[in-house]
């Protein structure tokens, strides 16, 4: 199958065009500027509902929604583009709108580890055991999703990216933190990089002398967007062989596999590309954000995770959609969010029920909220850490305000009249 891009200046290509009316296009042209758009013929051809595409979830994912800016910012985006053509004057523009977006959530910028005094920026070290590294060649996609929060690293603002292209570094990192078993290769989509640049970096690390690494981590979109990554692209079987690398040199190979709608697994395309990718001794575990629009409906989770059983794959988490980008259309508060993950979890079987959510990605670390109950007379959220910035918070439960506008952590306040959350002294320490 040919990879055909579809973005902002092209989009008109697309055999469904006639569809659309003026105002569609004028919405996607304006939200377009400003948040990153890029789809593809698979997208298009095979997983979008054409007869209701208003609706679509899948079509929501990949084209701007006029609602995913704010209704002033739409309009001085659409005004600047009535009277100007610059290309310079439109992105200025755009990332005045970008920057009130708050591109660089759960001080992520704390997480940039140094090694002999030098900053590695293509590196992240959050938890203990696991670390993210964000090769250069993957910090793109097959297509984006409307939600992601990632789109400094599509938008051309360069100096909010992490990259870097030196795995020379991160095994040294490796070896001075033996705590580390998890590396997570990350983007973007480290899929979209070429099967001999992705070997490159995995060779070096399997040869490199690093008895604690268990597991190599692919965090990735591919199977849903362009499956045809496993199955017809000119280096396929190549990519495939890497993974076979892996588990052949006794480490474990886990495919995150970013899933947000049960459609998303219903081509032959991707049946056969989960089969392939299993072959090789893989596992794929999967995890989605919560999205109004999208899949904010417990029968839409539990049929996804049911067909993701189905397939092989290990439900693994649901998100909370941060507070970043078009927080306010896409935002679920967390009131729903526990309804919706025990809707869906409690029609699952325990096979499925290893997924564990929902749960947000925050400064402290991934909070779950386990449930809402009245304790005493007064009503609380019941949270727990699922990953600490300190490894000692997690699994102890803790209290919050009932609350059922809040959307986020930052929105939560201490129960029982406490000042403070366990954990609020031991993280301002760490974060000086
Ligand atoms: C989720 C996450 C990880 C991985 O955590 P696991 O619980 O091991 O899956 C690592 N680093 C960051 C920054 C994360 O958000
Ligand atoms: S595939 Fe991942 S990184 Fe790429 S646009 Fe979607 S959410 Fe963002």
């Amino acid at each position: 199958m040919k990879y055909q891009i579809y973005s902002l200046h092209n989009y008109r290509k697309i055999p469904q065009i006639d569809k659309f009316s003026e105002q569609d296009l004028k919405n996607i042209d304006v939200v377009g500027h400003v948040l990153p758009f890029k789809t593809n013929n698979y997208v298009v051809d095979e997983l979008i509902d054409w007869d209701n595409f208003h609706e679509d979830p899948i079509f929501i994912l990949n084209f701007p929604q006029r609602g995913m800016l704010q209704p002033e910012d739409f309009k001085s985006m659409a005004s600047v583009l009535e009277r100007e053509t610059d290309k310079v004057e439109l992105k200025k523009a755009a990332n005045v709108i970008r920057h009130k977006m708050n591109p660089h959530p759960a001080g992520q910028a704390h997480n940039v580890p140094e090694l002999n005094g030098q900053k590695l920026p293509g590196i992240q070290h959050k938890y203990d055991e696991t670390m993210l590294f964000f090769p250069t060649q993957g910090q793109t996609c097959h297509a984006y999703c409307t939600f992601c929060f990632r789109w400094p690293q599509f938008t051309g603002m360069d100096d909010l990216k992490f990259a870097m292209n030196q795995i020379d570094y991160v095994i040294a990192y490796l070896k001075a933190h033996p705590e580390i078993t998890d590396i997570l290769f990350t983007g973007g989509d480290p899929m979209v990089m070429k099967a001999s640049i992705l070997d490159a970096y995995i060779t070096k690390l399997l040869d490199a002398d690093l008895p604690n690494l268990q597991t190599i981590r692919i965090g990735s979109k591919s199977l849903s967007f362009w499956p045809y990554r496993y199955l017809t692209d000119s280096d396929a079987d190549d990519v495939l062989r890497v993974f076979e690398k892996v588990t052949k040199a006794g480490k474990s190979l886990a495919f995150m596999a970013h899933f947000n709608h049960y459609r998303e697994l219903e081509t032959p395309a991707l049946e056969k590309a989960v089969a392939r990718i299993r072959a090789t001794g893989a596992q794929i575990r999967t995890q989605s954000p919560l999205l109004n629009h999208i899949n904010a409906d417990s029968d839409v989770w539990s049929t996804m995770w049911r067909k993701q059983v189905k397939l092989g794959m290990i439900p693994y988490y649901m998100f909370i959609a941060r507070d970043t980008g078009a927080q306010e259309y896409f935002g679920v508060s967390l009131t729903k969010a526990w309804e919706i993950f025990r809707g869906a979890y409690t029609k699952v079987s325990g096979i499925s029920r290893t997924v564990r959510g929902p749960s947000m990605s925050c400064t402290p670390g991934k909070v779950r909220i386990v449930g809402v109950s009245e304790i005493k007379g007064e009503k609380v959220f019941v949270c727990e850490f699922i990953q600490g910035r300190n490894s000692d918070w997690v699994g102890q439960p803790f209290f919050a305000k009932y609350d059922p506008r809040a959307l986020w952590m930052d929105d939560l306040k201490p129960a029982f009249g406490q000042e403070e959350f366990f954990f609020e002294e031991d993280l301002a320490r760490m974060m000086l």
